[in-house]
């Protein structure tokens, strides 16, 4: 059976895609710190509470495990605080995925999946997005993972080692069963904080920016459900383990929503007109981020099951509803 260490896979991300690799069939060993990651999000396999800073621990758990390929998820995600604190992002996002790769090279693992991110773009002149557009992040978090992009690609030249990584778009929702999603002190995604103003939980959602050059003046975003997101990781390992040379593609639907139509949409499922207030822009918000996804379509075969925003919103607000059940519960 095929080994597959996922780094975050006790993260929001990471614990989808653990997931599908156990309905999948793979053996998993999950490596996190748990951080912003919780024991019970990992469905299958393993966890081994490490951090990729701590380098003996990582060649004891690749000695251990031996993984025929690495799914590489744990990193820092919030871009203004990489504005603030850059080198954290490089130490950890950067640094700590050398550590990773020298353990890859070490123990002969010639399969790794990375998670990047549409930030790579920045601002981007054309709409959707293909993967030849020029990489100019705006921000030091966009800037750690390009980094990684083209380490990768020279480990790939330099050693018997072959990479996809997967530029995510607006990742939302949670698992069709809602046993895992995401969870965040302090949320700043659209979706999570649209349904969590509709459970009362935050005053009244904030409409960042009512003046961007789209049709109703707020930004669009491409909006993909996670678990579509795990899949395409599914067939990214199909291909490297199936010997495909090393890949970039989008992780999009190839059409976008603007924020007002957002919370429309989620007034609508889940029955509750919250309120909702005009601010103003966000800083570092680009108007728009579609993909351009025909290559990973054309080239993996993935065929999305979830590209419904309804669905979407319904899924993240079942997962909301069901963590402030539990909070309750735990309280009482
Ligand atoms: N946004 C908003 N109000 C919020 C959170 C987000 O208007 O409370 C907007 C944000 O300015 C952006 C879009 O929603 O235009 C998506 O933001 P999110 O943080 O979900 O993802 P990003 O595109 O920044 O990765």
């Amino acid at each position: 059976m095929t080994r597959v260490l996922v780094t975050g896979g006790a993260g929001y991300i990471g614990s989808h895609v653990v997931k599908a690799l156990g309905e999948a069939g793979y053996q998993v060993v999950t490596y996190d710190n748990l951080s912003t990651g919780h024991q019970w999000a990992v469905l299958y396999g393993d966890l081994v509470v490490g951090d990729l800073a701590d380098k003996k621990r990582l060649r004891e758990v690749f000695a251990q495990y031996r993984p025929k390929a690495v799914m590489h998820f744990a990193a820092h995600i919030v871009v203004p605080e990489s504005v603030k604190n850059p080198l954290k992002y490089y130490r950890n996002n950067t640094v700590n995925a050398v550590n990773l790769l020298e353990a890859c090279v070490e123990f002969g693992v010639e399969n790794f999946i990375f998670s990047s991110t549409a930030a790579v773009y920045g601002e981007p002149e054309q709409i959707p997005i293909t993967e030849a557009a020029p990489l100019e992040p705006i921000n030091p978090y966009g800037q750690s993972k390009v980094l990684v992009e083209k380490i990768l690609s020279d480990c790939s030249k330099a050693y018997p080692f072959r990479y996809v990584a997967l530029r995510y778009f607006n990742v939302a929702g949670a698992d069709g069963k809602i046993r895992i999603g995401q969870v965040s002190p302090k949320p700043t995604h659209l979706i999570t904080r649209a349904v969590k103003t509709a459970l009362g939980q935050i005053d009244r959602l904030e409409i960042y920016g009512t003046d961007y050059p789209t049709p109703d003046g707020t930004c669009i975003r491409d909006y993909i459900h996670v678990d579509d997101l795990a899949h395409a990781h599914i067939l990214a390992l199909e291909h490297l383990l199936s010997s495909g040379e090393s890949r970039i593609f989008n992780c999009g639907y190839g059409h976008g929503y603007s924020v007002r139509e957002v919370v429309e949409k989620t007034k609508e499922v889940t029955g509750i007109d919250f309120p909702v207030v005009e601010a103003p822009r966000r800083e570092g918000d680009p108007p728009a981020l579609v993909a351009d996804s025909t290559r990973i379509q054309r080239e993996l075969n993935w065929q999305p099951k979830d590209d419904d925003l309804g669905y979407i919103i319904k899924t993240a607000w079942e997962w909301e509803k069901r963590v402030m059940r539990e909070r309750v519960r735990r309280k009482t």
